[in-house]
């Protein structure tokens, strides 16, 4: 297992925090995990969360098991998600979408930051057959030229 405590990586003081702080100074965010590792130039460390999902200690980013099989391409609102989903149905891409929560800044890192929604933390991850990538080349990034592709 790596080491959590990695000498150096930006979220690990918080992830020490979290160990030793009350869990309403947690709720307050002062030891909240960051939003993601790969975002400010550092490895995730995985741990398992159920056989299929694998979480990061330091930051919000999960990720599929056997993750050779799939590409991750980010974080959607709702109503990026039906669009996506339209897209993809339209190209015989097959896909994964995960409903997750989600802080305000990794939702505006990804645009999915949706005001108007009722429920504006609900995010939607994204995982795109990797046999299928050729098939959706680039209408997925065409769709959406604001987001940061390529970060993960
Ligand atoms: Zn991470």
């Amino acid at each position: 297992m790596p080491s959590r405590w990695e000498k150096g990586h930006p979220y690990a003081w918080r992830t020490r925090l979290r160990g030793r702080l009350p869990w309403f100074l947690i709720e307050l965010g002062v030891a909240r995990k960051g939003y993601d590792c790969q975002a400010v130039g550092a490895r995730h460390h995985w741990y398992n969360i159920d056989d299929q999902w694998s979480g990061c200690y330091h930051c919000e980013v999960i990720r599929e098991q056997n993750e050779e099989r799939t590409t991750y391409f980010g974080l959607y609102s709702r109503n990026q998600r039906a669009r996506v989903i339209e897209l993809l149905a339209s190209l015989g891409v097959r896909s994964k979408f995960l409903a997750v929560q989600a802080s305000e800044e990794r939702l505006r890192a990804w645009t999915a930051w949706d005001e108007s929604s009722a429920t504006t933390h609900e995010g939607f991850e994204l995982w795109i057959c990797s046999l299928d990538l050729d098939k959706l080349g680039t209408k997925l990034v065409e769709l959406y030229p604001e987001r940061k592709f390529g970060a993960e």
